[in-house]
């Protein structure tokens, strides 16, 4: 109920106002997003990658105006000359919501996304890099999968990401198994109705493993996004299995969650990338780390009266 809750609020403009006036805000919200202009993204990303890969996220979702969503290509036009004159892309890529880029507009919305995504991808291939979709809530499967088929035309590296809360994607898993593909699977950060998605954390966990396993023994690569212990020891069972060496698949973490364990994975040998946000409009992407683990709400609102 409270996951619940806190996604609501990460929708609605009067939480929003609270939230983002509160004092205390901004601490908690650094230890999650690496900052909110370029230089400081860049800062963290050189920091991270003495060990570790990264793909970055310029934040900002759910764009109703298309200057806005011109905006953010530019956004990351300037990231990606950025990433490549500074030697950085060999070891970073970006993610990218379709629905910054212009999804949701009342008009064209889906088209407006794929030219500006196709841009983004441009970008990323003149700088030596690749770009992955960002999932969003299931209503958005059917055109991000869209314009992901769409650009693979041009840009065959382009990856997705599943979510296996969703009850379609042992389907989209196998869809997505073939040779060039790159899918990264994790569990899901929406709140979903139980006509479309697992609700029960167990059976979420089962899904992951049955579409890890599709995508390990398929011929793409596997991009395993999960900070779940139980999980990360099962990706490297089945990759074993499958006959995958540690080049052959990914762990993906995000910014500020387990790094200790990011860098035990990457000490290890293993390949290990950590999604980095960056920018001014973290409030949809901060709520949903909140409702990823009660704790942080307790803290959170500690904070909040500790003032
Ligand atoms: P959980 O069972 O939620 O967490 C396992 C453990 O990890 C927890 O016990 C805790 O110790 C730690 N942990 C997890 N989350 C947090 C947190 N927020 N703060 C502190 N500790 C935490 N979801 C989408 O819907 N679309 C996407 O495009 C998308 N991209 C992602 C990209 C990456 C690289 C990653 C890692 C996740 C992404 N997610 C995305 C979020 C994902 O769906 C989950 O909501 C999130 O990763 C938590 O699931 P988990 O597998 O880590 O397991």
């Amino acid at each position: 109920m409270l996951r619940t809750a806190l996604l609501a609020a990460g929708r609605s403009r009067a939480c929003r106002a609270v939230v983002e006036r509160a004092p205390v805000t901004r601490e908690v919200v650094a230890r999650y997003v690496a900052g909110s202009t370029l230089e400081e993204a860049l800062g963290a990303v050189a920091a991270l990658t003495t060990d570790r890969e990264v793909t970055l996220d310029h934040l900002g979702e759910d764009v109703t105006d298309a200057a806005q969503a011109r905006a953010t290509v530019d956004a990351y036009t300037r990231l990606l000359a950025e990433l490549a004159r500074t030697g950085l892309a060999a070891r970073a890529e970006v993610s990218v919501k379709l629905s910054a880029v212009g999804r949701l507009l009342p008009r064209d919305g889906d088209k407006i996304a794929l030219d500006n995504a196709r841009r983004i991808c441009a970008a990323a291939a003149e700088a030596g890099t690749t770009v992955t979709l960002d999932m969003e809530d299931h209503t958005a499967v059917d055109a991000t999968l869209g314009v992901l088929a769409a650009l693979r035309a041009d840009f065959p590296d382009t990856g997705a990401v599943l979510q296996s809360y969703l009850r379609r994607t042992e389907a989209d898993c196998r869809d997505l198994s073939g040779a060039g593909s790159r899918v990264r699977l994790c569990k899901g950060a929406y709140d979903e109705p139980e006509s479309v998605a697992y609700r029960d954390r167990a059976e979420v966990d089962r899904s992951y493993v049955r579409c890890l396993r599709i995508l390990m023994r398929g011929a793409g690569y596997p991009m395993v996004a999960s900070h779940d212990p139980r999980l990360i020891a099962i990706a490297g069972r089945l990759a074993e299995d499958a006959g995958r060496g540690p080049a052959d698949y990914e762990h993906q973490m995000l910014y500020g969650v387990r790094d200790r364990e990011q860098r035990r994975l990457a000490a290890e040998g293993r390949r290990m990338r950590v999604y980095v946000p960056y920018g001014d409009e973290w409030y949809g992407y901060f709520m949903r780390r909140l409702a990823e683990r009660p704790a942080n709400v307790a803290f959170f609102a500690r904070s909040l009266v500790s003032r």
